[in-house]
């Protein structure tokens, strides 16, 4: 394989020359800072919020560096993965000439960004059990496919995507791999982020907005080489991760018994549901899960969402999407909210199945 990412990137990128913020071109310790045009008189609020944030968020990547062993320069931080997302789009890929390939059912935000960008997608379905199989990807890849997303563990349906599959495809593709790795710290596998240093073309994904419980926070990140985060950079708005988003990333990095306790909660309440929900009758199948959701098969998905929804519980149904017919996405709650789940399930059984 030869990766050249020079001619993988658009032609107005590679010469655009990056909006320069005023915090860094300087990035000493002034006395004085009246170069950003801020409230010298503070925010109307018991706290201070004046000042802009740091534009290339240097201690959050020290923190994420040192519990990753990735080195700063091989992190981007984005307003939530789904920034990101975007961004690897909008450096590679040319409106109405190039496209992404993804391997459905996936994670539906690739192909809106794509479509967001006029970028045409490609798609290479995954097996009936879900399983990825990298010539069928590799066999769809077209001339202007410049990134290929996969998902692992994928969302919607909880598996993760076998790491030999994935390997083939970053040996084979010349254009970028994205592995999105949001759920992967419920996952009985290590991150692919190790295999950085062999490929230049890989680019792993994970979020704050799962495991570490911070959706609302927004922040995600990219590990990759140096060369892409450098191109991520040079088209990030400046200050794309607010202050507090920074601070409150920070605090929660240095809470990781809590996070790894949490985790441990989850995976426990995943194996009781899955194997609850398979008591009931209309539940065809429960998917393998290293995510914190299950997919879930049933006899008639819209039936069951809508008397959820009576009951006032919220689920994704998945039956529109290919090859996941009759299913429904269960993120896993907490003790008491599966436990009110698993009650409402009955109840449907009682009145609409066996009734
Ligand atoms: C939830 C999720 C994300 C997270 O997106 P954020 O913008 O970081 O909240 C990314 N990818 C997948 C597959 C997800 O399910």
């Amino acid at each position: 394989m030869h990766f050249d990412l020079d001619k993988l990137v658009r032609d107005n990128i590679r010469s655009l020359v990056p909006y320069s913020s005023a915090r860094s071109e300087f990035g000493g310790s002034a006395r004085i800072f009246l170069d950003a045009n801020e409230n010298a008189f503070g925010s109307p609020l018991e706290q201070d919020h004046s000042r802009y944030p740091d534009p290339q968020q240097s201690k959050l990547k020290r923190l994420i560096s040192e519990m990753n062993e990735v080195p700063p320069s091989q992190i981007f931080i984005g307003n939530g993965s789904d920034e990101v997302i975007d961004l690897l789009i909008r450096v590679f890929c040319s409106p109405g000439v190039d496209s992404i390939l993804i391997c459905p059912p996936t994670y539906g935000m690739y192909a809106v960004a794509a479509a967001i960008n006029d970028i045409a997608v490609l798609r290479a379905e995954l097996s009936n059990d879900f399983e990825l199989d990298a010539e069928s990807v590799l066999g769809t890849v077209q001339a202007g496919t410049k990134i290929i997303f996969l998902c692992s563990p994928n969302n919607p349906t909880g598996n993760l995507i076998d790491r030999n599959q994935i390997v083939s495809i970053l040996s084979a593709f010349e254009g970028i791999v994205v592995v999105d790795e949001a759920y992967i710290h419920y996952a009985n596998a290590r991150s692919i982020v190790d295999e950085i240093e062999s490929f230049p073309n890989l680019v792993v994904l994970q979020t704050f907005s799962k495991a570490w419980g911070l959706a609302g926070v927004r922040v995600g990140l990219a590990f990759a080489n140096e060369p892409i985060v450098a191109l991520l950079n040079s088209i990030k708005p400046p200050y794309n991760v607010s202050q507090t988003s920074q601070e409150i990333v920070a605090a929660a990095l240095m809470n990781r018994e809590t996070f790894e306790q949490n985790i441990r909660r989850t995976i426990v309440e995943r194996t009781n549901l899955a194997s609850a929900l398979l008591d009931l009758s209309f539940v065809e199948k429960v998917y393998e899960s290293d995510a914190n959701f299950l997919l879930i098969r049933v006899d008639d998905a819209d039936r069951l969402y809508r008397f959820l929804l009576t009951e006032k519980i919220v689920v994704r149904n998945r039956n529109s999407i290919v090859r996941c017919g009759d299913c429904l996405r269960i993120t896993v709650g907490n003790e008491d909210e599966n436990l009110e789940l698993l009650s409402s399930l009955k109840n449907y059984e009682k009145s609409f199945v066996l009734g």
